[in-house]
């Protein structure tokens, strides 16, 4: 059917007319073409753990369909779970959380979107990780802002550092975006940057939106920095996390923001709105992950270590790839450079040729010419196969 004609040109409104497919689910539907004509592809391309959801979470969730817990809830999240998820912030963060600062939605995305069209007004400069998750500029544009890319930096480990930040300011920035460990590179952000970029936030009255929803997924002894621990961080901080990564639970759409009270309050009046609550079953579930979850997580988060440490030695051995070791996430970056091809030729024949799904480092901007990503959350044979291909690919082009 035809669009309806009006005396505009434009048929769309500006919000979404900038808007892009995610490069993941792209390559995913091409992959599942070559698959349903006979060809073995191995994907490496979606961001989600190859992790069965733990059975006493799943079965925390059954249990409470079976008991009827099946109906509307408040539009904020269950009081239990947010006061559960306020108590875990607050020793962690050393900072006062209370449950009203807590909103329970489905899956973390919404809290990218939701929180950007309550802050951030026309004309205002969002600085924001690039390469990084394409959701962020996608919302930054839908809520009117202005996206200004950090841009890359393989000096640190990709990490975002605050002197990048710096030099991107200006009167009309209005928040700064971070996510450690970040997707695609698996850079975290050191406790010292994270204390420099709450500097410059308290001196120019920045919010900074932390998405943390590879926080359980470190690889380093450390313990994990929330830049919300910070000093004169609680009043202008909004934590991202959810259940999706860290307990592979990517389908049942469970996700939380923390935020101070009065943004809560008008995020969850746009929650209201748009999808009215979060099932019941899903956030008992998710109590269940946190109280009981936490030797699943750090099994899951043990095996991913040695997958990220096989696939960064195969990569490393192979001729014009180079690949540095992440410290969070279940992704690596390699630089793809010396295949002399762009990234999305490379990810085209990495899978029409050696049938392994990969994502082009653009499919997370620009910035991200030069790279791929592939996701280690795969079984180990799998990535070995996988990585064999790689090979024999590579090989096959000198
Ligand atoms: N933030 C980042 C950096 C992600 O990589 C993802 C998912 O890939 C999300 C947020 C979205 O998480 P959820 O599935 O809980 O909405």
């Amino acid at each position: 059917m035809g669009l309806k004609q009006n005396s505009t040109s434009e048929p769309f409104t500006k919000a979404v007319n900038h808007l892009q497919p995610e490069g993941a689910y792209q390559t995913l539907v091409a992959a599942r073409r070559l698959e349903q004509m006979g060809r073995s592809i191995i994907h490496l391309e979606i961001g989600e753990p190859d992790f069965p959801t733990p059975t006493p979470i799943s079965e925390a969730g059954i249990r409470a369909i079976s008991e009827g817990r099946t109906r509307y809830t408040s539009a904020s999240g269950l009081d239990e779970l947010k006061k559960l998820i306020a108590q875990q912030t607050s020793s962690r963060t050393g900072k006062h959380i209370s449950e009203d600062q807590v909103v329970i939605g489905p899956g973390a995305k919404p809290f990218l979107f939701m929180t950007s069209l309550a802050i951030v007004r026309p004309g205002d400069e969002v600085i924001y990780p690039s390469p990084g998750f394409p959701t962020y500029e996608a919302m930054i544009r839908a809520a009117g802002g202005t996206p200004v890319p950090a841009g890359i930096d393989t000096s640190n480990h990709f990490a975002l550092t605050s002197d990048r930040i710096r030099r991107r300011l200006t009167p009309r920035t209005r928040m700064i975006i971070l996510n450690s460990p970040s997707n695609p590179t698996g850079a975290v952000i050191s406790g010292a940057e994270l204390q420099a970029i709450a500097s410059l936030a308290v001196k120019n009255d920045l919010w900074v939106l932390s998405d943390e929803i590879y926080r359980e997924l470190t690889y380093t002894d450390r313990e994990y920095d929330s830049i919300l621990s910070c000093d004169g961080m609680e009043e202008r901080t909004i934590v991202v996390d959810g259940f999706s990564k860290s307990y592979a639970m990517t389908g049942w759409r469970l996700g939380y923001g923390i935020m101070p009270q009065p943004l809560a309050d008008k995020v969850t009046l746009l929650l209201v709105h748009s999808v009215g609550c979060t099932a019941e079953f899903t956030q008992l579930a998710g109590i269940t992950a946190l109280e009981a979850g936490n030797q699943e997580c750090k099994t899951m988060r043990d095996t991913y270590r040695q997958r990220r440490d096989l696939v960064v030695d195969r990569l490393n051995q192979m001729e014009g790839i180079r690949c540095q070791s992440p410290d969070g996430a279940f992704y690596v970056f390699p630089n793809i450079q010396g295949l002399n091809r762009s990234s999305q030729t490379v990810a085209d024949e990495l899978l029409n040729e050696a049938g392994v799904a990969v994502l082009p480092g653009t499919a997370f901007g620009k910035d991200g010419e030069g790279y791929i990503r592939l996701c280690f959350a795969n079984s180990k044979e799998n990535l070995e196969l996988a990585l064999d291909r790689i090979e024999n690919w590579v090989k096959q082009l000198s």
